[in-house]
């Protein structure tokens, strides 16, 4: 955590980690945005592949303003796996935001509330902050424990370059960071001022005879010449809702991990906005638009829709890629019945995207990429099997079946998964068409 021009920032984890699409690391395309038939853990949907990747090249030239993209499919063709695609593509540092449209309504606050922070969830921003960082041997470490034993530390610690020797007072985290790190004298250490954080590099050249008491693992550096002190930029990266969360008088950071962020005033969201515009302009901060998956888009109603037609027009607005798998049917809070149940002025600015249905083929591959993600050695009557299951029931399924065809080898001491851990795990399991047979025969009878 960090405060910058009175404006409190936190390190962003990177946005989402989809474990189910963790395989994916691009769109699979060479420079002439022609797709390989399996690349960078993507599998077929070529034409889908190729059309994303237009988007991406649009996007890196800034021509994709006021639009949005539609991926339409039946369930398990990869439109989530797409979205994903398109935001590797754009970058590592590129923040992906997936939620399902019926969240928006399932939330204590209002929908247009719970969109807008989705949207600024799926905005990065990069934030340079110059920080002081000591370089140099540990000469020595002195810490003054309160005689009550309570109450904060202090100390101060001797550090030598080459040619200088200066003393450092320390508050209590440097203090509490030099004794996790057991640093003694004879270390070679960086301090970072600003976050407190203390790195061990290595033991000071000057040692060597400490060499053999410490064993070949020790690593031996030389002290930095002169200056002890160094300027250092970080960057860090957070996204647009974790700083309007943080910088809300009613929520502060505690708001971060228990999720319950409630609903921001428009004036929070207006002066950080007004903030960090002016921390581009002077060249202190960078914007990130990331990518705002809405999966089952068709159960979005009008009122959503309205507001994203108005929010992806915004200067701030992040990609939005919305999925759906329906065909003609009513737009929610309306009797107008429209493609993909969708307004037509909205479906106007979208770019949209088929994906396919796959054959066997590229289920099989798509099934193998996941058991070697997930560290999983199958053997290939087992893929066979579990291919012919995918087709029948669900690719998603299957993927699960993996891990837990994995746990049943494991326990029978087997090399790699076999067609009986596959069946054992398909019985112990339903998928949802047997789920829904037994409960329809079970309300027959
Ligand atoms: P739904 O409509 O149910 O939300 P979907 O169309 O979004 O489904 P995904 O969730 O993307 O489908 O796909 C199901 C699984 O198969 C995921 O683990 C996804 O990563 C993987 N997958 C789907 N298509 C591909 C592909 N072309 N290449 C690699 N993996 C894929």
């Amino acid at each position: 955590m960090a405060t910058i021009d009175g404006l409190v920032i936190k390190d962003a984890v990177k946005v989402e980690r989809i474990g189910v699409h963790s395989h994916i690391r691009g769109l699979g395309l060479n420079d002439r945005l022609e797709p390989a038939q399996t690349a960078d853990g993507m599998v077929g949907q070529l034409a889908a592949r190729q059309a994303a990747g237009f988007i991406v090249k649009m996007i890196q030239e800034g021509k994709i303003a006021g639009r949005a993209l539609l991926i339409t499919g039946e369930p398990g063709t990869g439109k989530t796996a797409i979205a994903m695609a398109i935001s590797k593509a754009l970058g590592s540092d590129t923040p992906f935001v997936s939620i399902t449209a019926s969240e928006v309504f399932s939330t204590e606050i209002n929908k247009t509330e719970s969109l807008t922070q989705a949207f600024r969830r799926a905005i990065g921003i990069q934030i340079k902050e110059e920080t002081e960082v000591l370089e140099g041997e540990v000469v020595a470490l002195e810490i003054d424990r309160p005689a009550s034993g309570v109450g904060p530390k202090v100390g101060r610690l001797t550090m030598r370059t080459t040619d200088m020797e200066t003393i450092y007072d320390l508050g209590s985290k440097m203090v509490d960071a030099c004794i996790r790190e057991h640093i003694v004298a004879g270390d070679v250490v960086q301090v970072d001022k600003a976050s407190g954080r203390v790195t061990r590099i290595g033991r000071a050249f000057t040692r060597s005879h400490d060499y053999d008491a410490m064993g070949p693992q020790v690593k031996f550096v030389q002290c930095p010449d002169g200056e002890i002190q160094k300027r250092r930029e970080t960057v860090h990266t957070v996204c647009l809702h974790d700083v309007d969360v943080i910088n809300s008088r009613t929520q502060g950071y505690v708001a971060l991990f228990s999720g319950d962020t409630g609903e921001i005033k428009a004036e929070v969201r207006d002066q950080i906005n007004k903030k960090v515009l002016e921390w581009r302009e002077e060249g202190k901060a960078r914007f990130v638009p990331g990518v705002l998956f809405i999966d089952e888009a068709h159960m979005l109603d009008i009122e959503c829709f309205s507001f994203l037609n108005r929010a992806i027009e915004g200067e701030l607005s992040p990609l939005l890629i919305m999925a759906t798998n329906r065909l003609i049917s009513k737009v929610r809070g309306t009797d107008i019945e429209s493609a993909h149940g969708m307004p037509s002025d909205l479906l106007d600015r979208m770019l949209i995207i088929q994906a396919e249905g796959y054959t066997s083929e590229e289920i099989s591959r798509i099934l193998r990429i996941r058991a070697d993600e997930e560290g999983v050695k199958i053997d290939s009557k087992a893929l066979e099997l579990l291919t012919k299951l995918a087709n029948s029931t669900s690719m998603r399924y299957c993927i699960q079946l993996i891990s837990v065809a994995e746990v049943l080898r494991q326990r029978s001491r087997k090399e790699s998964v076999t067609t009986e851990e596959i069946g054992k795990a398909y019985k112990m399991f339903y998928d949802s068409k047997r789920s829904e047979k037994f409960l329809t025969d079970s309300f027959i009878q």
